[in-house]
C-alpha cells in the first residue's frame, strides 16, 4: 500500500492549517454534511457562527474533519439564505415576501382543493436525508397521520434505497450490521463502488490508522482508478453494473475451496442449497468476459476473503445506483454469511451512508411505512402507531405508495397535481433532468421548503418557505454505524427563517390537525420517538440527549445508555424464524449499453470539494474556488482517437441530453469510459437514464451511454 507520507516529520510539514476565527462559546453538533458523523464544534462570536473545530476524542472522527467539514460555518452565512416566505401567482411571475401566515394559509388551502378535487393522492411529499430525525418523525406523523396521502417519499432513495431494500431481504430488516471500529479487528476489506477518500474521507483516516497499526489486504472494486483504489493492495477493474456476476463468483470459489462456514450456515441462515445451486454456474472462468476481471485474480481475492479469520465488505453508490442495486446489496450480504462474517468484530457487510441523516429519515420518517421500522402492511404495526398518535387505523394506507422515483412519472402524467419539496433539489438531482423540469412545470401546486432561496427546483415554485439551517436548531442525527448523535443549537437562523419543526407544526394547524404537533420542540419529539421505539430494532428507549452529548454519541440499538456496536451478533436476525437468508441471484443484464451511436459509458460521481447539487458547498468560496466548473475525464487514448486535449470544450451527449463540459485527459477512466461529477445544475444528470432497480426504485446514475463531440460555435 502507498503512503501518503515519508515520515512523521513530512506529515507535520505538509499538515493543512486552517486559521481559527476567536469565538465567545462553542457548540457541540455532528457534521451537516455527509453520513460519516463527525464531531464537530461551532465557535460562536457575538451571536454569528465564525469558526468550527472538531471534537477532540469524539468517537467517530477523533478531532478530525475534511474540507467540507472545516468550512461548514460559512454556510449559515453563505448567501442566498432564505430569510422571508415567498410566494407568486404562478412560477413565470417574480417573487413577493409576504408573512408566514399567508404562505401557510395558501399552502393548506391549495393542498386541501387538490386532495379534494382529485384524491389524497394527488398531492405528493418529497423530503430529505439532511432534516433531524425529530423533524422527520413529525413530518411522518404529519403525513401519515394528518394529510393521509400515500405519495410520500425521501430523496434517500436516489442514494440508499438498494441498501435498505438488500438489508431488508437478507436479514429481515434496514440496519447497517457494522462499525468503523470494525477496520480494527478485519484481515480483509472489499470495497465495493466507494471512493472512500473523497466522499468519505474521515472514514478512510479511520481505515488508514487501522491499516498504519496492523497491515491488512485491502481490494478496492471500481470502474475508476480512483483515489482510493491507487491506494489498494488489489484494485479490480470491473466493467460497469456488473457487481453481482464478481460476487456470485467469489462466492463460487469460496464453496469450490471449502472456505464457507458450514457452522454458521447450519445454524444461522436458510436457503442455501438454493444459492450454492445458482453460485455453482458462475465460475471464475464464466465471469471473467462479464467482469473484465481475469479470473485467476477472482480466484485470488476469494481465498484471500475466505481464508480470513474476520472479513468485511463496504460499499457506497457503485453498488446502490444500479439496475441490480438491491441484488448487489444482497450478494454482499450472501458472501458475508457464506463465511460467518456477520456480527463479529472485524466480519461485517456494511453500507457507507450518504447524507447525515439518511439513517434518521430510514428509522422515524414513515417513508417506507410507519416509524420505527413498521410497515404499513402489517396489521399490528398500523393499529400500535394509530393507537398512540390518536387517529383512526383506517386512515393508514395498507400497502406502501410511490418512491420518488415513480412519483415524478405520475406528475408528468398529470396524477399527481401538487408537491411539497423539502430541501431536496430534484431539478438537478434526479436524473434526465429535462424530463423533470416539464414535470416540475406541469404541477398545479408546487411549495419548496429550504435554507437556500436559489435552490434550483424554487424557480418552478409557487410558494418559498425559509428553513433554518444545520446548528440553528436542536436535533438528532444517525450515522452510518447506527451512532445517533446530538446536534446542539448554536446560533439563531436569518431573518424569519424558522426550523423545519416548527413548518412542520405549524402547517398541521393550518390543516387542522394541529393535535398531532402541538409542541414544536425536538425534546418532546425525541420522546415519542423513543417511546415508539423500545422493543424495535432500532431501539432509542435508553437514550437522553444530554448521554448523546456526554458519549460524542450512542448506536442503537440502545435499551440502556450502552448501545450496541454490531447488529446480530447472536447470531438471531428480524426474520419470522430469526434466520438470515440466502437468496440466489441471477444476472439479467437489463441496461443501457454503449453502442456504435453512444459508444461511452458515462459514469458520474461526487468530489471532494462539492456536497450533493452545491446548495451549500456552491456558495462556500473556499471550496467553489477548488472545483468552480464541472469537468469530464477521459482516457488518453480516446482523447488522442477524438483529437482533444485537456481544457478543451466538448459537448457529451445521451439520448436524453447533452452538456457542454471541459475535458481532463486521465489514465485514472479506462478507455471507453468518461466521468463527470454530478453536483453542477444543468449538468451530467441531463445525460443519465436512470433506469430503476425493481426492488429498490433507485436509479442507475453510474450507467449511461453517451457519445462526445468536440464544441465548437461556429
Ligand atoms: Fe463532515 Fe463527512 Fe467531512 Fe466528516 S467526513 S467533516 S461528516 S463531510
Amino acid at each position: 500500500m502507498l503512503t501518503l507520507f515519508k515520515s512523521n516529520a513530512d506529515r507535520q510539514a505538509r499538515k493543512v492549517k486552517v486559521r481559527r476565527n476567536p469565538a465567545d462559546r462553542w457548540a457541540k453538533t455532528i457534521c451537516g454534511y455527509c453520513s460519516t458523523g463527525c464531531g464537530i464544534e461551532v465557535g460562536v462570536k457575538d451571536g454569528r457562527a465564525v469558526s468550527v473545530r472538531g471534537t477532540k476524542d469524539h468517537p467517530v472522527n477523533q478531532g478530525k474533519l475534511c474540507l467540507k467539514g472545516i468550512w461548514e460555518f460559512e454556510a449559515i452565512n453563505a448567501p442566498n439564505r432564505g430569510t422571508h416566505p415567498l410566494m407568486r401567482d404562478d412560477p413565470i411571475t417574480p417573487y413577493r415576501r409576504v408573512s408566514w401566515d399567508a404562505a401557510l394559509t395558501r399552502t393548506a388551502t391549495e393542498f386541501r382543493r387538490i386532495m379534494g378535487t382529485y384524491g389524497r393522492d394527488a398531492l405528493a411529499v418529497v423530503s430529505t436525508g439532511q432534516i433531524y430525525t425529530e423533524e422527520f418523525y413529525a413530518l411522518g406523523k404529519l403525513v401519515r397521520g394528518g394529510l393521509g396521502t400515500n405519495n410520500y417519499d425521501g430523496n434517500t432513495t436516489l442514494c440508499m434505497a438498494s441498501a435498505v431494500s438488500g438489508y431488508k431481504r437478507s436479514f429481515g430488516s434496514d440496519g447497517p450490521p457494522g462499525c468503523y471500529d470494525d477496520f480494527d479487528a478485519t484481515e480483509c476489506l472489499l470495497a465495493f463502488g466507494s471512493n472512500l477518500v473523497e466522499c468519505h474521507p474521515v472514514i478512510y483516516y479511520r481505515l488508514k490508522t487501522a491499516l498504519e497499526r496492523r497491515r491488512f489486504p485491502v481490494v478496492v472494486i471500481d470502474p475508476r482508478v480512483t483515489v482510493f483504489a491507487q491506494n489498494a493492495d488489489i484494485h479490480l477493474a470491473i466493467n460497469p453494473g456488473t457487481d453481482l456476476v464478481l460476487l456470485n463468483a467469489l462466492a463460487h470459489v469460496v464453496l469450490e475451496e471449502r472456505l464457507a462456514n458450514r457452522e454458521y450456515i447450519e445454524n444461522y441462515t436458510n436457503g442455501f442449497d438454493a444459492f450454492v445451486e445458482t453460485v455453482t454456474q458462475y465460475s471464475p472462468e464464466y465471469a471473467e468476459p462479464i467482469t473484465g476481471i481475469p479470473a485467476s485474480t477472482i480466484r485470488n481475492v476469494a481465498r484471500i476473503y475466505g481464508r480470513a479469520n474476520a472479513a468485511m465488505s463496504i460499499w457506497t453508490m457503485g453498488i446502490n445506483q444500479s439496475v441490480h442495486g438491491s441484488d448487489g446489496v444482497v450478494a454482499i450480504n450472501n458472501l458475508a454469511l457464506l463465511t460467518g462474517n456477520i456480527g463479529k468484530p472485524g466480519g461485517t457487510s456494511l453500507s457507507i451512508t450518504g447524507q447525515c441523516n439518511a439513517m434518521g429519515t430510514r428509522e422515524f420518517s414513515s417513508c417506507s411505512g410507519l416509524p420505527g421500522y413498521r410497515q404499513l402492511e402489517n396489521q399490528e404495526h398500523r393499529a400500535e402507531i394509530a393507537k398512540y398518535w390518536g387517529v383512526d387505523e383506517s386512515f393508514f394506507p395498507t400497502k406502501l405508495g410511490k418512491t420518488m422515483t415513480d412519483i415524478f412519472p405520475d406528475i408528468e402524467a398529470g396524477k399527481v397535481k401538487g408537491l411539497w419539496l423539502i430541501a431536496t433539489n430534484p431539478a438537478t438531482s434526479m436524473p434526465d433532468t429535462h424530463r423533470i423540469a416539464k414535470s416540475l412545470s406541469n404541477l398545479e401546486f408546487l411549495v419548496v421548503q429550504d435554507v437556500f432561496e436559489n435552490v434550483d427546483s424554487a424557480e418552478y415554485a409557487n410558494v418559498f418557505l425559509p428553513a433554518a439551517m444545520w446548528a440553528e436548531k436542536t436535533g438528532t442525527f444517525t450515522n452510518s454505524e447506527r451512532r445517533v448523535g446530538l446536534v446542539r443549537k448554536a446560533v439563531e437562523p436569518p431573518g424569519e427563517a424558522k426550523s423545519d419543526l416548527e413548518i412542520f407544526s405549524a402547517m398541521a394547524e393550518k390543516l387542522e390537525v394541529g393535535h398531532l404537533l402541538p409542541s414544536p420542540t425536538s425534546e418532546v419529539m425525541f420522546e415519542e420517538l423513543k417511546t415508539i421505539s423500545k422493543g424495535r430494532p432500532c431501539d432509542y428507549s435508553g437514550l437522553s440527549y444530554d448521554a448523546l452529548e456526554r458519549e460524542g454519541g450512542i448506536q442503537w440499538p440502545a435499551p440502556t445508555e450502552e448501545g450496541s456496536p454490531r447488529l446480530y451478533a447472536d447470531g438471531h436476525f428480524h426474520t419470522a424464524d430469526r434466520k438470515a437468508r440466502f437468496i440466489a441471484l441471477e444476472f439479467h443484464d437489463i441496461n443501457e449499453r454503449p453502442d456504435d451511436e453512444y459508444p461511452f459509458w458515462l459514469n458520474t460521481g461526487r468530489v471532494i470539494e462539492h456536497w450533493h447539487t452545491r446548495t451549500k458547498t456552491g456558495q462556500i468560496g473556499n471550496l467553489n474556488k477548488f472545483s468552480p466548473i464541472p469537468y469530464v475525464e477521459m482516457n488518453s487514448i480516446d482523447a488522442n482517437q477524438l483529437g482533444m486535449t485537456s481544457l478543451d470544450s466538448v459537448r457529451v451527449i445521451s439520448r436524453r441530453g447533452e452538456m457542454t463540459v471541459i475535458v481532463q485527459v486521465t489514465e485514472c477512466v479506462a478507455p471507453g469510459m468518461i466521468f463527470i461529477p454530478f453536483h453542477f445544475a444543468k449538468g451530467s444528470n441531463f445525460m443519465t437514464l436512470g433506469l430503476l432497480d425493481p426492488y429498490s426504485r433507485q436509479p442507475a446514475y453510474k450507467q449511461a451511454a453517451v457519445k462526445i463531440e468536440k464544441f465548437s460555435v461556429l
